[in-house]
């Protein structure tokens, strides 16, 4: 990973929680506005910027099988499609402040996107579009950090960026041990290891076997994201 210089091509992955804002409504746009703003600059700059949105402000599957007979299968289409909802509102802000913007979904829903295909993907990227990827991986029992840990991969990012609402990976739980430290940098390995709440296993394990780094920064401090996309050190970095 290199301490210092622009990123190339980076994957960020913006949670739906992270989405969510304080007010009553399941998306505050102006967080949506925020991101846009930021990541306007750097794509300006010649970052090429793919973003996966995840969809926990809306739906999470798990939290609903057994309701109305619900399935976990059924349930994670929903989520998914929540997913969805999420790229198309960030497109618009993306859009509103002149960043030419594709949304693909990982199942084809031709009317309001285009279905996910790897090189047209890359093709955007390199025009300097970007990418909004919903829908997840298409697949339930997945989750959007694993869709995230896959299209890095497939799109050759240099890095996964998570924006959250937390300033990184700690030791232990912050809400939970008040002497809990956060973590300048954690190997995979130990994530996995010591149970670490920052990303399921599944995405950690394909990050780690494509040796993608990622960083886990706060979405909500002004700045960060373009700190992040340009590179520079914040957060906590997950490697080798
Ligand atoms: N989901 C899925 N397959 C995927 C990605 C997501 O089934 O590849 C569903 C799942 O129900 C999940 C929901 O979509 O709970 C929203 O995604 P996620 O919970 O990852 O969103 P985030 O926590 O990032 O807001």
């Amino acid at each position: 990973v290199k301490e210092k210089g622009m990123w190339h091509r980076v994957l960020l992955k913006v949670s739906g929680e992270a989405l969510a804002g304080d007010g009553v409504q399941n998306i505050d746009p102006n967080i949506t506005m925020a991101i846009a703003r930021e990541v306007a600059s750097i794509t300006r700059s010649g970052v090429e910027v793919a973003i996966v949105v995840g969809g926990g402000n809306f739906f999470r599957g798990a939290s609903w099988v057994g309701s109305s007979g619900l399935d976990r299968a059924s349930a994670d289409h929903i989520g998914m499609m929540a997913t969805v909802m999420n790229a198309l509102f960030l497109q618009a802000s993306l859009e509103s402040v002149g960043v030419p913007t594709r949304v693909q979904t990982a199942y084809k829903m031709s009317e309001v996107a285009e279905p996910y295909i790897r090189r047209r993907a890359i093709r955007h990227l390199e025009k300097g579009r970007v990418v909004i990827f919903g829908a997840g991986t298409g697949n339930p029992f997945f989750t959007t950090d694993t869709a995230a840990a896959l299209r890095a991969a497939e799109i050759n990012a240099e890095v996964l960026l998570k924006a959250t609402n937390v300033d990184g990976v700690y030791d232990s739980d912050p809400k939970k041990n008040s002497g809990a430290v956060l973590l300048d940098h954690v190997s995979y390995r130990e994530v996995a290891l010591k149970g670490l709440s920052v990303m399921d296993i599944t995405a950690i394990t394909l990050c780690q076997e494509n040796r993608i780094p990622v960083v886990v920064f706060n979405l909500k401090k002004p700045g960060n994201i373009s700190k992040a996309l340009s590179g520079e050190r914040i957060g906590t970095l997950i490697d080798q």
